[in-house]
């Protein structure tokens, strides 16, 4: 598969890492959106949450979505945002399942 978090979590393009185990891994993203900006992935390449639902590997699921959890609490005391844009409208750019954790602004709402 030609993707891009892929060869990041390969080892073949460079990010910062700022979490890695045998399942999951989080990144800086490279365009912050907010002072901290985080992307948790799976290791194993999912192109979406759906696609990663309808595998039924729940592991996965609850250990990207837990570590994210993790790390928006230990990053931020005032709270965070997790998002996971899914498909063309849902804002998706790079086809492999990533949640955003972002903190230390506060979130508007609605999304833009
Ligand atoms: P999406 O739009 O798919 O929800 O989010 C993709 C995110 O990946 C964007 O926030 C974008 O800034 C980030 N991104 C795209 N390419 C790279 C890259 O090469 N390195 C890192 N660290 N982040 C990237
Ligand atoms: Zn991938």
């Amino acid at each position: 598969v030609d993707c891009i978090f892929c060869k990041i979590i390969a080892g073949e393009i460079p990010a910062k890492i700022l979490y890695r185990d045998d399942d999951v891994v989080a990144i800086a993203d490279v365009n912050p959106q907010a002072p901290d900006h985080l992307l948790v992935m799976p290791v194993k390449h999912v192109p979406n949450v759906g696609e990663l639902a309808a595998s039924n590997d729940d592991a996965t699921m609850a250990k990207v979505f837990t570590r994210a959890a993790h790390l928006g609490r230990e990053r931020s005391t005032n709270g965070y945002r997790l998002v996971v844009n899914s498909g063309a409208d849902g804002g998706q750019t790079v086809d492999h399942l990533h949640v955003h954790v972002l903190s230390g602004r506060a979130m508007g709402w609605p999304p833009g």
